[in-house]
């Protein structure tokens, strides 16, 4: 973004200004013709913010591609009676695998401080003859595991056709990673209304991150909170590579709601503790976490689930 200026105009004062709103600037003089540069790493800015500093004559540039995802700036969400800050955590199994599993896990995750259920009544599965989860039913299941604990419930939509029926029992919607740019789905989700979990795609760029944002607040989502899982690494040690650096960007820079998965990012269950403290360290707004009473017979991610010691152990920290 270009701030062009008047012949009269004190350009110490107009950059000075520019600074105090947090921006990073270079001045640009052409014989006559002065200007302020705003550069890289500054926060979006309201063009018309700048418009009305004294002695500025034109703001020239771009307009941001996710104006919506940029007005959510120090937005406090909340997601059925929970408001999120501060490291909320939110717990579950990875599938719902029946109905008194998913009571046992919420009473696991409740025990744990979790104050919303987290768990797949559909499920994304790279082979199509892995267990897909239980469809309505696990949705009715889960709530009612919620309410029995107070806990708010996010569960993962597919399919727009499933939309309508997630929506009548969840309190917030999640993207996963693998439909972070499926431009149908992120529309119907919308039009629920409800607070969304967007998932990072495995090898989305943040700009596309924060445009999936703006589609779905486009189509009338409710806040949308960015959660990091991990993009693809190229070190098979880990599942996917926890990138702490953007979340870090999104809540310090861009000041967007944001949580971090660390399940999902490294796959195994010893190392979920020492990140589920990096991303708080790191100024995370929630954090979510696989939790399972019998990992070893989990449907799905079991390596990866809190165990009950594991998870009283991530309690007491
Ligand atoms: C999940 O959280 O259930 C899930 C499938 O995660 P992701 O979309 O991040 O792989
Ligand atoms: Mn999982």
């Amino acid at each position: 973004m270009l701030v062009t200026l008047r012949s009269e105009a004190d350009a110490d004062r107009v950059e000075g200004a520019m600074r105090g709103m947090g921006l990073w600037t270079r001045r640009i003089a052409d014989g006559d013709a002065r200007a302020v540069s705003v550069v890289a790493p500054s926060p979006p800015v309201d063009p018309d913010a700048l418009r009305a500093l004294p002695g500025v004559a034109a703001v020239l540039g771009r307009k941001s591609a996710h104006p919506r995802v940029d007005a959510q700036r120090g937005r406090a969400v909340r997601v059925g009676d929970v408001t999120l800050g501060g490291g909320t955590l939110i717990a579950g199994p990875c599938s719902v695998e029946s109905e008194e599993g998913v009571f046992a896990a919420a009473a696991l995750a409740a025990s744990v401080g979790a104050r919303v259920l987290r768990g797949g009544a559909f499920k994304p599965r790279t082979s199509p003859y892995a267990f897909s989860g239980h469809g309505e039913a696990a949705l009715d299941w889960m709530r009612a595991a919620a309410d029995a604990h107070g806990m708010a419930m996010v569960t993962e939509v597919m399919s727009e056709l499933d939309v309508e029926r997630v929506a009548a029992r969840a309190d917030w919607l999640q993207v996963g990673s693998r439909n972070m740019q499926n431009f149908a789905l992120l529309r119907a989700i919308g039009t629920a209304g409800l607070p969304v979990m967007l998932k990072r795609g495995m090898a989305a760029t943040v700009d596309e991150w924060l445009q999936a944002g703006e589609h779905l607040l486009a189509a009338g989502s409710g806040p949308v909170v960015f959660c990091e899982r991990g993009v693809r690494g190229f070190d098979p040690e880990m599942r996917n590579l926890l990138d702490l650096g953007s979340v870090a960007l999104l809540k310090h820079a861009l000041g967007q709601p944001v949580m971090v998965d660390p399940s999902h990012a490294v796959g195994r269950r010893d190392l979920v503790p020492s990140l589920v403290a990096a991303a708080i360290a790191v100024g995370a707004d929630a954090v979510m976490v696989e939790v399972h009473p019998d990992p070893a017979s989990a449907l799905s991610d079991g390596p990866q689930a809190l165990d009950v010691s594991a998870a009283l152990a991530l309690a007491r920290t």
